[in-house]
């Protein structure tokens, strides 16, 4: 029998589920209706490259409560010249005028992967963080074995930000670093995203980061079709298994599962300035 889901009395949003890719494709209206009984009813799409950041904005045309995001995914980085990047950044800039698109990304760094040459990766990161600028779009932001790297850009950046952006400049997303990377993001203003590894056993840094943080600052998010939570790790993640993240985050910092829904939609609807 399938795990009834925690019941929850305010709404959430998934700040961050990769419903364009293939994965969803044979049932994404199921995936839609379960997500919406479960309390989800709007999910962010981000993209990973040029061809997706076309699908993203397409898909937010297609249903209520449907954001995007549209960016080059550190990974992809090597998939086109250097000399091609001031074109690929003005093609996401017009793509980043659709109505639901919300940000910029997902962009950053991935030292671990290595798909892509750490300078290559610096510099479609920086181009996209200017373009966010330009956008007045906040980002959403990878980062994996690049923390150090991640964070001397983006204190960079956000010493220069635009007004509009001033107080929503993005967000960590998936959140993996530890106390000090954490606050240093804070001090800089970004909101950090917790996912499914907060439901990890194994997961003790992370479970600390997120019972210190304040809950102002906070974003949940599924990373789907990757990271699902327990009951669900080793299926395809969707968006009705927000409320297990939730529901975990509630225990962490003693409180209710209504105040965690409140507040990180709340939250959500502030950064990505959500109607
Ligand atoms: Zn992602």
């Amino acid at each position: 029998m399938a795990p009834t889901h925690p019941d929850t009395a305010a709404e959430l949003v998934d700040s961050h589920c990769h419903l364009n890719f293939p994965r969803y494709q044979k049932d994404l209206s199921a995936v839609r209706e379960r997500a919406a009984a479960a309390g989800v009813r709007r999910t962010i799409i981000p993209a990973v490259d040029l061809a997706g950041s076309r699908e993203v904005a397409a898909l937010t045309t297609q249903w209520d409560g449907c954001f995007g995001a549209v960016g080059i995914h550190p990974n992809s980085s090597n998939e086109f010249s250097p000399a091609q990047l001031p074109q690929i950044c003005s093609e996401l800039l017009r793509l980043s005028r659709f109505a639901e698109i919300v940000a910029i990304g997902e962009i950053g760094l991935d030292f671990y992967r290595d798909h892509s040459p750490p300078d290559q990766q610096e510099k479609v990161l920086r181009a996209q963080l200017q373009l966010a600028a330009e956008a007045a779009l906040p980002v959403i932001l990878h980062n994996r074995d690049a923390s150090a790297a991640l964070l001397d850009i983006l204190e960079e950046w956000v010493a220069d930000l635009p007004s509009a952006l001033q107080g929503r400049a993005g967000v960590l997303h998936s959140f993996s670093g530890d106390a000090s990377v954490a606050e240093r993001a804070l001090k800089a203003g970004f909101y950090l995203g917790f996912s499914g590894p907060l439901t990890y056993p194994s997961a003790a840094t992370l479970k600390e980061v997120a019972a210190q943080a304040p809950l102002d600052r906070i974003l949940l998010e599924t990373d789907g079709p990757f990271l699902t939570p327990i009951p669900f790790r080793g299926q395809r993640n969707e968006p009705a298994y927000l409320t297990y993240i939730a529901e975990r985050l509630a225990v962490l910092r003693g409180i209710s599962l209504a105040e965690v829904a409140a507040a990180t939609t709340a939250n959500a609807e502030r950064l990505f300035a959500l109607p």
